[in-house]
């Protein structure tokens, strides 16, 4: 007899996955006892590792106190302290938190904001968004809309708004020309996203949507220098809001809590989650500025938007001690110093490698990039599946990493990303490098 057949709608619908039963720090443990290495918290999710005591005990103690009250009628304690904590020390001015239980529902929320805010402020023919190819904002519709994921976005493409169009992303390693300067290659940037703004009509667009480091739909991207205060010029110009996607990337990921304060810049509306509450919860929110909400409450009074689980008072909680734990034991500067580590360790491993193209991320947000030759940057042929192949073998090593393809529009490349708890140690990072090294060379060997 074979194992029972599984009711739960998987991610492959002909492969059940091996059920986790346990997590220790770092480590994920399966059902056969197997300890697994989470360097990708998942997707950048469990920046705290796995059963953090002071958040299990805070979880605990606001379940037995209160676990949900709907926000038509209450709002909680560690819901009004959440955002206390991430937007009542705010360097760029974001002044508000909604609560919303993940990055799409951010995401929709942000731009739904965006809207209401310009039909309060007497300009309703705002209604454009552009964003840039190569994102991944979520897969509910409005953020698949805004997402400029090809693959992705094909199958819906009926669906999807056509309010969005999408720009050429600041990803250097595909889209910055050999002849090019950083420097120039920021300008061209900007000159096609000036341009996109006077294709729509400059007072037609409401915003511009972008993650600071492009996580899984390009492996860790970074913009180059100027890159963000070029496209906060031109929104500022043209009267658009900025709209700053930091679902993977954000708090502390990149050794800031937010990526954006590493660019010079702010923006109007964020998002955040993953990070947000570590994986004990599942919450993301919406961070808007001051100017946006006052706008508001002088007009309508009302966000016209709203979910059943805002700001839930468990997720809250969770979230709450996952950021104070944070503060406390200064995670952010161990960020800034393993991802240094993760840096040079794997440039050590794979900067010679000849199918590894490029190394690049920041923090400890980090990514190799596979290519079948490094002087072309040609991508495998995608019906290789390599990316497939280097989670299976780094699994089978004991190491759970994340990675992806769609390295340019159209044409699916491999990176693995790499992503792991602030928490981890510096051999658990020289771990990380030396299984992943393995795992590559295996899944290289498994093609021929
Ligand atoms: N935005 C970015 C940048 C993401 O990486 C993701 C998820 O990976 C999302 C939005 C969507 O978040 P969620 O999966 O929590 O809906």
């Amino acid at each position: 007899m074979g194992a029972a057949k599984s009711r739960v709608l998987h991610r492959s619908l002909r492969e059940t996955p091996p059920k986790a039963v346990g997590g220790d720090g770092v480590w994920l443990i399966a059902e056969d006892g197997k300890r697994v290495l989470d360097a990708s918290g998942g997707a950048a999710v469990s920046c705290l590792g796995h059963q953090h005591p002071r958040v299990l005990e805070a979880l605990s103690r606001q379940a037995s106190k209160l676990a949900y009250a709907h926000t038509g009628f209450f709002s909680s304690e560690p819901a009004e302290a959440l955002a206390e904590k991430i937007v009542g020390d705010e360097p760029g001015g974001l002044a508000y938190a909604y609560f919303v239980s993940g990055g799409s529902e951010a995401i929709e929320a942000g731009i739904k904001l965006a809207r209401q805010y310009f039909i309060e402020s007497g300009q309703p023919q705002r209604q454009r968004f552009i964003a840039r190819r190569q994102s991944y904002h979520g897969n509910t519709l409005g953020a698949l809309s805004a997402g400029g994921n090809a693959w992705r976005r094909e199958p819906y493409a009926p669906l999807l708004s056509q309010a969005f169009s999408h720009v050429t992303p600041a990803f250097a390693y595909r889209e910055k020309r050999d002849s090019e300067s950083e420097t120039d290659f920021v300008a061209r940037l900007a000159a096609e996203l000036e341009a996109e703004f006077q294709r729509l009509g400059p007072d037609t667009v409401a915003a511009f949507i972008a993650e600071p480091v492009v996580g899984a739909t390009a492996g860790c991207a970074p913009a180059p220098e100027g890159y963000f205060r070029a496209v906060r010029d031109i929104c500022n110009r043209h009267g658009a809001l900025l709209i700053l996607d930091e679902v993977m990337c954000g708090m502390g990921r990149t050794g800031t809590r937010h990526a954006w304060e590493q660019e010079g810049i702010a923006p109007d509306i964020q998002a955040i989650a993953k990070g947000l509450g570590g994986g004990y919860q599942p919450i993301g929110a919406m961070l808007a500025s001051d100017r946006i909400i006052d706008t508001i409450r002088q007009g309508s009074g009302s966000f016209q938007h709203g979910h059943t689980y805002l700001a839930h008072p468990l997720a809250c909680a969770a979230a709450l001690e996952v950021q104070r734990v944070i503060d406390d034991e200064n995670l952010l500067d161990r960020v800034k110093d393993l991802g240094g580590q993760l840096e040079r360790r794997l440039t050590e491993r794979f900067g010679n490698h000849r199918h590894v193209g490029d190394i690049r991320g920041r923090g400890l947000f980090q990514a190799i990039e596979l290519v079948a030759d490094r002087a072309s940057r040609e991508p495998f042929d995608p019906a290789l599946k390599l990316n497939a192949r280097i989670k299976a073998a780094a699994f089978e090593r004991g190491l759970a990493c994340y990675p992806a393809g769609g390295t340019a529009d159209g044409r699916r490349g491999d990176h693995v990303l790499l992503a792991p708890p602030y928490i981890s140690t510096s051999d658990d990072i020289d771990m990380i490098v030396d299984r992943l090294g393995q795992a590559v060379d295996a899944a290289l060997k498994s093609i021929g």
